[in-house]
């Protein structure tokens, strides 16, 4: 075994189904007993409503205003309404959006939360928080908004649109693909990496059949956690350079720019990397991460390129400069030539042969 350093998250996991009903006793458990709920429309008349009520008079607000991208001026105005309400925890139920309000108001009130997932994203999993003011994405890591607790309820998925599910699933598994060659990889993060990618790959596809497939379902969450907390405890490189670029400065949809990517990312980084995409290669049971990644993206009706998802093909040199204007570490050298290739493949959705 080579020297390797490894900081776990602090974090609580609940998993199973049904544990929705888990969260007022989780409020407790914390010793807290006034919850702001945090959700989106999608979840206002559903299960948003569900923890409202199984919290009672331990809930003492709620909104569901969470937007794509953590907007400043979103979390602001929820903040007002927040201090006017004088609660001592958090509870956010929803997708990566829902999770980015609920981490961006813990780190202004420094309040602890208890997240409930509804996507695979796996924001509830890391110390990360990305914001969004005038324009400009901005990311920053810090233990303050860490969730105490992630209440994981199997059931809340079942109903979660294919396109949503697969999308976000293989966002997730970008998490896990790039934590197997960072920089500062260990080699409990590789496993959980292997394992959350070879869980999400072999779910996807049944999920895609039978969206109510509870055994997949299972397996698919358990897979999004296992990449988020991938995600949370090593640093990532090109693949998500490349997706902040394109989601921030082209408005591209977060997930589905993560599916467009992830195969041209890991066949770009195969000839430095080569030992850790056969680690990915294997769990996703191809030859070769790349080509595996792009199969499976097609196989399961995923956007397979950028045209798809709304880029512009003259954009592109722009993105190419922005992506390559900051040097940041990769497994493989950056330069803006060789990724102005790359953005050319994704654009025109062209299969690694890597
Ligand atoms: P999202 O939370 O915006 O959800 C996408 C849409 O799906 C929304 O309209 C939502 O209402 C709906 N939805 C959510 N769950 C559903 C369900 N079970 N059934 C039906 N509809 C459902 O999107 P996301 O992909 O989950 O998260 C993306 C956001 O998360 C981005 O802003 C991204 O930057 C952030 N993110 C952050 C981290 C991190 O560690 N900081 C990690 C991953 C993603």
């Amino acid at each position: 075994m080579e020297a390797f350093e490894f900081t776990p998250l602090a974090g609580r996991v609940v998993f199973g189904r049904g544990t929705l009903a888990r969260v007022a006793d989780e409020v407790r458990q914390l010793g807290c007993s006034r919850a702001f709920v945090l959700s989106d429309a999608h979840h206002a008349k559903g299960a948003a409503t569900k923890v409202m009520e199984s919290l009672g008079d331990r809930a003492v607000g709620l909104s569901t205003d969470a937007a794509m991208h953590t907007p400043v001026d979103v979390t602001e105005r929820v903040l007002r309404r927040l201090r006017a309400a004088n609660p001592d925890c958090l509870v956010a139920l929803g997708g990566g959006s829902t999770t980015g309000l609920s981490k961006a108001l813990a780190l202004r009130t420094d309040l602890p939360q208890i997240v409930v997932p509804t996507t695979y994203a796996g924001s509830e999993a890391t110390p990360i928080l990305g914001q969004t003011e005038q324009g400009r994405k901005t990311t920053l890591r810090s233990p303050q908004v860490l969730p105490r607790v992630i209440v994981y309820d199997v059931e809340l998925t079942l109903g979660m649109p294919v396109h949503l599910s697969v999308v976000s699933g293989m966002n997730a598994m970008a998490h896990a693909v790039e934590a197997l060659y960072a920089r500062d990889g260990n080699p409990i993060t590789s496993m959980l990496a292997e394992q959350g990618i070879a869980a999400l790959a072999s779910a996807l596809p049944l999920i895609a059949a039978d969206p109510r497939h509870v055994d997949a379902r299972s397996d698919a969450l358990f897979g999004a956690w296992a990449c988020g907390n991938c995600l949370g405890t090593v640093g990532m490189s090109l693949h998500h350079k490349l997706c902040h670029t394109l989601g921030g400065s082209f408005d591209l949809p977060h997930a589905e720019t993560h599916a467009v990517i992830l195969p041209h990312a890991a066949a770009f980084n195969q000839s430095a990397a080569p030992e850790a995409l056969a680690r990915a290669a294997r769990a996703l049971g191809a030859d070769k991460a790349g080509a595996g990644l792009f199969d499976l993206a097609t196989a399961l009706g995923a956007p397979t390129s950028l045209e798809a998802i709304g880029m512009s093909e003259s954009d592109l040199d722009k993105a190419a400069d922005e992506a390559t204007s900051a040097p940041y570490w990769n497994p493989r050298p950056v330069d803006r030539d060789a990724i102005r290739q790359l953005l050319d493949d994704a654009y025109h959705g062209r299969r690694p042969s890597d």
